[in-house]
């Protein structure tokens, strides 16, 4: 049997009809951007995400990088990220001018180490950008707490944690303002490129609306020099179908890390992902760890098995932030990690004989 790496026909399939009428509606509504679909899943993600606004935006790099615009960060500032992120959080950091800290991981969670974020703080440090990668909410209640100790933002990159919880509160409802993407292979995809800003701060939503509509409320009068990020009605109106499944998707991601977890235990040197205390997983991505991980990959490929490395090259490892001067080995849990890190087959309607053929793969390669 082979196991495609993602396949999005399970989630897809039954709910045709369902996303076609919403097309159609658009289609037949004649207003394409910035309409009532967008203000309707607007509405829907706020409750769904536990905060009290949701701006729809183009992609979840916007998302950040709009956040940042509103919040006042620039030249000159120090943001916080993690070492082992996908390169989109560095770049919204970037894009304003300032400068990204690297913070190491904890190699077992592989999220941002609460116990190292106060090291790289200096008198320049506007923000931390804490990252619920792949699909586990950060340790949000210390971290939280070290920003308000030190008066910095935080500022949650939720792409790939959609509905995951840190001490019961919900991923994307901590910060000051969060970002997240809709792109298609995230836990909730549109058709093509989306994102959304949360926040609970009605001045800092006014200001992030005004950003992503060229710095204007008002058609015609630009209040700021703003941008063209918005949510078209066709994304939102899918968007706003798929929202209701997401809890039901979910649920089988879980299932499915169940299933890996309670099979792949002990097999050769494999390290399983770990989940911390008070937090839940979505498990947008099931990453193991194992110093084979090439050979792996290469075994599983030709046995029909389909896997990713999320990612190959650290940010600060890419030629793109070079200008930095970072080293080699400055880094090493983030470099160790891109080294060892495999991402297995992981989608809502897997079934059990999906993992079976994953499991057997594995287990043949390490025999
Ligand atoms: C996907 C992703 C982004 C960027 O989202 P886009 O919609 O592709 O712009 C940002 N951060 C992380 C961690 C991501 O996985």
């Amino acid at each position: 049997m082979t196991v495609p790496f993602l396949s999005f026909a399970p989630q897809h399939e039954p709910i045709r009809e369902e996303v076609m009428a919403a097309l159609g509606q658009v289609y037949d509504a004649q207003w394409y951007v910035l309409g009532q679909h967008v203000r309707d899943f607007e509405a829907a993600y706020s409750t769904f995400s536990g905060s009290r606004y949701s701006i729809g935006v183009a992609n979840g790099l916007d998302a950040l990088h709009l956040s940042l615009v509103a919040l006042g960060i620039g030249p000159g500032d120090e943001v916080i990220v993690p070492s082992n992120t996908y390169i989109a959080t560095w770049l919204a950091i970037s894009y304003v001018g300032a400068t990204p800290v690297p913070v190491e991981p904890d190699p077992a969670t592989y999220n941002i180490d609460p116990g190292r974020i106060e090291a790289a703080i200096t008198p320049r440090t506007k923000a931390i950008m804490p990252v619920h990668l792949y699909g586990q909410a950060c340790e949000m209640t210390a971290i939280m707490e070290i920003a308000g100790r030190h008066n910095l933002f935080v500022v949650e990159d939720n792409a790939q944690s959609q509905g995951a919880t840190a001490d019961g509160g919900v991923t994307g409802s901590f910060g000051h303002a969060n970002g997240t993407s809709f792109y298609p292979g995230k836990n909730l995809g549109a058709l093509g490129d989306a994102g959304a800003v949360t926040t609970n701060d009605e001045a800092l939503a006014k200001k992030i609306q005004t950003l992503r509509n060229y710095g204007s409320q008002q058609k015609y009068y630009n209040e700021v020099i703003g941008y063209n990020s918005r949510l078209d009605e066709l994304h939102a109106a899918v968007l706003q179908v798929k929202l209701q499944y997401l809890p039901e998707w979910t649920r089988q991601r879980q299932q499915v890390a169940r299933w890996y977890d309670e099979h792949l235990q002990g097999i050769g040197d494999l390290q399983l992902p770990v989940t911390v205390e008070g937090s839940t997983h979505v498990y947008h991505l099931y990453v193991v760890r194992t110093t084979q991980r090439d050979a792996l990959q290469q075994h599983l490929t030709s046995a029909g098995i389909g896997t990713l490395i999320h990612y190959p090259v650290p940010p600060h490892m890419q030629q793109a932030y070079a200008h930095m001067g970072i080293m080699k080995g400055a880094y090493p849990i983030a470099e160790d990690l891109a080294n060892t890190s495999l991402s297995l087959p992981m989608w809502p309607g897997m079934t059990e004989e999906h993992v079976a053929a994953v499991v057997k793969g594995m287990q043949t390669y390490f025999r």
